[in-house]
C-alpha cells in the first residue's frame, strides 16, 4: 500500500450553496486538529443561521424548479453512479483526510470508501424502480394510481465516525427519489463531504439540489430542524441530540427518521467454536476505537465456557496494532476528541467502582502524541453495570455470564437500545429463539457486522426511527399520492338523497 504522511499545510474549506463556493456569511472559520497527531488538519466556514437559511432557500428553489425531481429515472441514475466512479477514483485523497480529521486507521478509511461508493451505485438502480403502484379492485369503473412522489428539502445531519459512509446511506436515496438536500456535517470531521459537492458538481448535479455548509449543531443542525422550509430530517448521530430533533422539528411536523446509538450484544452459546469467533469479537469491539453504533460492546456468554473465552479474548486483543492511523498496518487509531477520551475513561473509572474487574488495558498510551487508549476488557460484569447498559463509545469490552436461555434474553434486552446483537451458536433452534427475542434491528448469526446496500440498517427502541438501505429506503424520501379516477362519472346525490 502507498504511504500516506501528515500533509505539510492543512486544508481551507468553503461552504457548497446554490452550486457556489462561499465563506460564511462572517467570514469565520473554525479548525480541526488531528487527534492521531495534535496538528491542524482543516480549516472550514463556521456557518450561521442566515448561511443555513440561505442554503435551504437554494434547496428550495431547486425542489420548485423540478430540474432535477423531472429527470427520468435513468437520467437521475447516471448522474448518482457517476458519483460512485469519482468516489472511487479519489478514494485515497477523500480516506486521507477522514483519517486525520477522525483519528480512524487509513486502511479502515480506504475501505469505507468503497463501501460509500457502492451504496452510490446501489441508489442508481433504485432510481429507476420507482414505479408506484395501482389498484382496480375497488369497483369497476374506478382507477386509482399510487403514486411515488419526492418528499421535498431533506435536511441531513450527520456524526463524525463514519463521515462519508453516513452521507452515503442517506444523500444518494434521497436523490434517487427526486429529493433535494441541505447536508449539515459533524463539526468534527467536514471535510469529505464538503469535498463530495466538488464530486456533485463533476457527476453533473444541477446547481442548487444539494447545499453543504460546515458548522456547529447548534445554529446550522439546530435551523435545519426548526426550519417550515425543511419536509424532512434525516438524522444519525447520538439519542440525545435525536429526541432533541424529535421536539425541534415539531414546528411544521416534519419527518424525521434518526439511527441512533447502540449497547450490542453478543451471545455466546457453549456450542460455539471459540476459535472461529474471536476474531469477530475482537473485530467487532475495537474497530473504528469502538466509536461504532455496531460495536459488539457486550459479550453475554455462558458461564460454562467463560474461562477458556476470557484467556482467548485477552491473547487476541494483546495483538492488536494501535498507533498512528497513518501506518496501514494500524488497526486501532486515536479517539476523536478530548471530550470523548475523557467519556471514556470515566467509564473505565466507573466500571472499577462498580466491582468488574478490569482485565485488559485500561490506559491511555502515553508514549504516543495523540490521544490513544488500550484496548479494554472488563469481567465479573453485572447487567445493572453502566458499562453493561450504557454506550460508551470506546474501546471496551463488558463480558456477562448467563446460565439459561431467558437470562441471556433479559440481559441482551437490558438497555433503552436495540440496534444490533450477535448470537454464537451451532444450534438452529436456540438461533431462531434468540433471533426471536432479541429487541435490536439487526441481528447476526455467527457473524458480525456484514451489511450490504441491499438490506436494510436501522434501529428499535431508542436506537431509532425508519430503516436506512435497502429497496423500502427510498419510499423513507417519498410521498404516496393515492390518484382515484372514476371512468363514468358521477359526483353522487348527497344534496337531495335520503
Ligand atoms: P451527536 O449527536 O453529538 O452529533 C451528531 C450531529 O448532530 C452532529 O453533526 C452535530 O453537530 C449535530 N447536532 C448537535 N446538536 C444539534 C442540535 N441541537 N440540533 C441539530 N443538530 C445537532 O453524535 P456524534 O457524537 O457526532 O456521533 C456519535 C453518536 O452517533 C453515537 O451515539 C452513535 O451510536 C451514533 N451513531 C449511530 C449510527 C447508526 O446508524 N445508528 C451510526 C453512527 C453513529
Amino acid at each position: 500500500m502507498k504511504t500516506f504522511r501528515l500533509p505539510e499545510k492543512h486544508k481551507e474549506y468553503k461552504n457548497f450553496i446554490n452550486g457556489k463556493w462561499v465563506e460564511s456569511s462572517s467570514n469565520e472559520t473554525f479548525e480541526r486538529i488531528s487527534p492521531g497527531h495534535g496538528e491542524v488538519v482543516g480549516c472550514y466556514p463556521l456557518s450561521n443561521q442566515r448561511d443555513t437559511e440561505i442554503a435551504i432557500l437554494s434547496a428550495r428553489n431547486a425542489f420548485k424548479s423540478k430540474e432535477w425531481s423531472h429527470l427520468t429515472g435513468a437520467e437521475r441514475e447516471k448522474i448518482i453512479r457517476k458519483t460512485a466512479s469519482i468516489i472511487r477514483e479519489r478514494a485515497e485523497e477523500l480516506a486521507l483526510i477522514e483519517t486525520l480529521e477522525s483519528g480512524k486507521p487509513i486502511s479502515q478509511a480506504i475501505d469505507e470508501m468503497e463501501w460509500a461508493a457502492g451504496i452510490w451505485d446501489y441508489s442508481a438502480t433504485l432510481a429507476r424502480h420507482i414505479a408506484g403502484e395501482a389498484n382496480t379492485n375497488v369497483g369497476n369503473d374506478m382507477t386509482v394510481m399510487m403514486q411515488k412522489v419526492p418528499i421535498g428539502v431533506v435536511g441531513m445531519i450527520t456524526p463524525w465516525n463514519f463521515p462519508l459512509l453516513i452521507i452515503s446511506q442517506k444523500l444518494p436515496i434521497a436523490l434517487a427519489a427526486g429529493c433535494t438536500a441541505v447536508i449539515k456535517p459533524s463539526e468534527l470531521t467536514p471535510g469529505t463531504t464538503l469535498l463530495l459537492g466538488e464530486i456533485l458538481q463533476e457527476a453533473g448535479l444541477p446547481n442548487g439540489v444539494v447545499n453543504i455548509l460546515a458548522g456547529y449543531g447548534n445554529p446550522v443542525g439546530q435551523t435545519l430542524a426548526e426550519s417550515n422550509d425543511v419536509d424532512m430530517i434525516t438524522f444519525t448521530g447520538s439519542t440525545a441530540v435525536g429526541k432533541h430533533i424529535v421536539r425541534a422539528s415539531a414546528g411544521n411536523l416534519k419527518k424525521v427518521t434518526l439511527e441512533l446509538g447502540g449497547k450490542n450484544p453478543q451471545i455466546i452459546f457453549p456450542d460455539a467454536d471459540i476459535d472461529v469467533l474471536i476474531d469477530a469479537v475482537v473485530f467487532g469491539i475495537y474497530f473504528n476505537m469502538g466509536e461504532c453504533c455496531n460495536s459488539g460492546s457486550r459479550i453475554i456468554i455462558h458461564e460454562e465456557v467463560v474461562t477458556s473465552f476470557i484467556e482467548k479474548v485477552v491473547t487476541h486483543a494483546k495483538k492488536v496494532k494501535v498507533g498512528d492511523p497513518l501506518d496501514p498496518k494500524v488497526k486501532v487509531g486515536a479517539i476523536i476528541n478530548n471530550k470523548q477520551f475523557d467519556k471514556i475513561m470515566e467509564y473505565i473509572a466507573s466500571g472499577k467502582a462498580q466491582g468488574a474487574t478490569l482485565k485488559l488495558g485500561g490506559n491511555r498510551i502515553t508514549s504516543k502524541k495523540g490521544l490513544f487508549i488500550e484496548p479494554t476488557i472488563f469481567i465479573d460484569v453485572k447487567p445493572e453495570m453502566d458499562i453493561a447498559c450504557e454506550e460508551i463509545f470506546g474501546p471496551v469490552l463488558s463480558i456477562l455470564t448467563f446460565k439459561t436461555n431467558e437470562e441471556a434474553i433479559e440481559i441482551a434486552n437490558n438497555t433503552v437500545y436495540g440496534l444490533s446483537a450477535g448470537v454464537w451458536t451451532k444450534d438452529l433452534d436456540t438461533a431462531m429463539i434468540m433471533t426471536r427475542n432479541i429487541d435490536a434491528g439487526t441481528v447476526w448469526v455467527n457473524n458480525w457486522m456484514s451489511g450490504y446496500p441491499e438490506i436494510p440498517f436501522g434501529g428499535m427502541k431508542q436506537s431509532g426511527l425508519g430503516r436506512e438501505l435497502g429497496p423500502q429506503s427510498i419510499n423513507e424520501f417519498m410521498e404516496t399520492k393515492s390518484i382515484l379516477i372514476k371512468s363514468n362519472p358521477a359526483s353522487g346525490n348527497w344534496t337531495y338523497g335520503s
